[in-house]
């Protein structure tokens, strides 16, 4: 919304006020920290005198009103008798309003009346009923001209909607074997999401013969896991590389709770966190027989070798298994049956994804 648009709507809301008010002089209280803007550009555009004051509540973190509301400045003194039009920057669900009218519930002020830049009529649910406002806007969450997201933002001219891109991180768990790339491949096309795989990474890098390739190989070559603080610097790179993503797929990341807890950790920097973890079961001894198969074909090393196979297994269950239970705790642990056809497993996959 352009600052002349915004600018025309605060006359609007000046010249209606200045209708009902030229025969006293009203007080205007602004609510901070988000009303100052329009408070400046309301009082350069009301027309009679008139007094100012401000009052401080807090109600907003981040995105979602807390519901929590503190009064960090008072009522102005000598209101008793007088005309006071609160102004608001944004009125939305109302919680912070029926605080305040509460607070001047308390005092012996002639008349009170509210008078809102922007005004969310459908997700107010107050009983006061607005008696002034500029523009009605649907429920966005809007930052500029005085309104913040995360104190940011505040000193832009125009409004903006912000980007709540809807973001959707999953990590596929399960064994060397239970199908988490193939299956990957099917939901990064119809969810649009990246896929990050660190055993492909590594093998891209000993393709390459990359440093880091070198390092990994003789990790790799044996079953072992490569050393934590290798395999998280370039999960980290991979993710910072692409900030255009509509999310992630991590497979065969975290294997470890230290990687975990890593992940956690980089997500949240980013304002961004792990919706599900879905494990793909399956038996030893069909995950053998497929990376029997699979080293057939594919020429990886790792799975041509029953010997190597087992020792995989045994450092997944030894270091990865317990991610189960670090999933469980956060709530965020989901299985399917990995056994079947590939469109039948991914099936299963969908369902847990679109109930998310
Ligand atoms: P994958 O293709 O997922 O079966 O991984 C092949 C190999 O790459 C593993 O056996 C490990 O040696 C190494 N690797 C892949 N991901 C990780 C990880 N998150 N942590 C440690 N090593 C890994």
């Amino acid at each position: 919304m352009s600052e002349a648009q915004i600018l025309a709507a605060v006359q609007s809301v000046a010249d209606k006020v200045a209708i009902d008010y030229k025969n006293e002089i009203p007080i205007f209280v602004g609510v901070l920290n988000g009303s100052f803007m329009f408070v400046s550009d309301f009082l350069k555009a009301y027309p009679h005198p008139c007094e100012v004051s401000f009052v401080k509540l807090s109600s907003y973190q981040g995105l979602t009103s807390t519901g929590i509301v503190e009064t960090l400045l008072d009522v102005p003194e000598n209101i008793e008798g007088r005309s006071v039009i609160i102004l608001e920057d944004i009125i939305d669900t109302g919680r912070t309003l029926k605080e305040l009218i509460h607070i001047f519930s308390k005092t012996n002020v002639k008349e009170f009346k509210i008078a809102s830049l922007f005004y969310k009529s459908e997700i107010y649910n107050g009983e006061y009923a607005i008696d002034y406002w500029g523009i009605e806007i649907p429920d966005k969450f809007i930052v500029g001209y005085g309104l913040d997201y995360k104190e940011l933002g505040r000193n832009l001219k125009a409004v903006y909607q912000l980007n709540q891109k809807h973001m959707i991180n999953i990590v596929l768990f399960g064994k060397p074997g239970a199908g988490k790339g193939t299956q990957a491949e099917f939901l990064k096309e119809k969810y649009n999401l990246k896929h990050i795989s660190t055993g492909d990474l590594f093998r891209y890098n000993i393709k390459n013969k990359t440093e880091l390739g070198i390092l990994a190989r003789s990790y790799m070559d044996k079953g072992d896991l490569v050393p934590d603080e290798v395999t998280i610097k370039m999960l980290e790179e991979t993710v910072n590389n692409n900030p255009d993503a509509s999310g992630f797929i991590f497979d065969g990341f975290p294997r470890t709770t230290a990687q975990a807890d890593a992940l956690d950790a980089f997500l949240k920097t980013k304002d961004l966190k792990i919706d599900a973890t879905i494990a793909l079961d399956a038996n030893d001894e069909v995950l053998i027989h497929r990376l029997l198969e699979r080293g057939k074909v594919s020429g990886r090393t790792d799975d041509q070798d029953e010997h190597k196979i087992r020792n995989r297994f045994d450092e997944y269950n030894e270091k990865t298994a317990p991610l189960k239970e670090y999933y469980e705790t956060q709530g965020k642990f989901h299985s399917v049956n990995g056994i079947g056809d590939i469109d039948a497993v991914t099936h299963r996959l969908e369902k847990v994804i679109e109930e998310l």
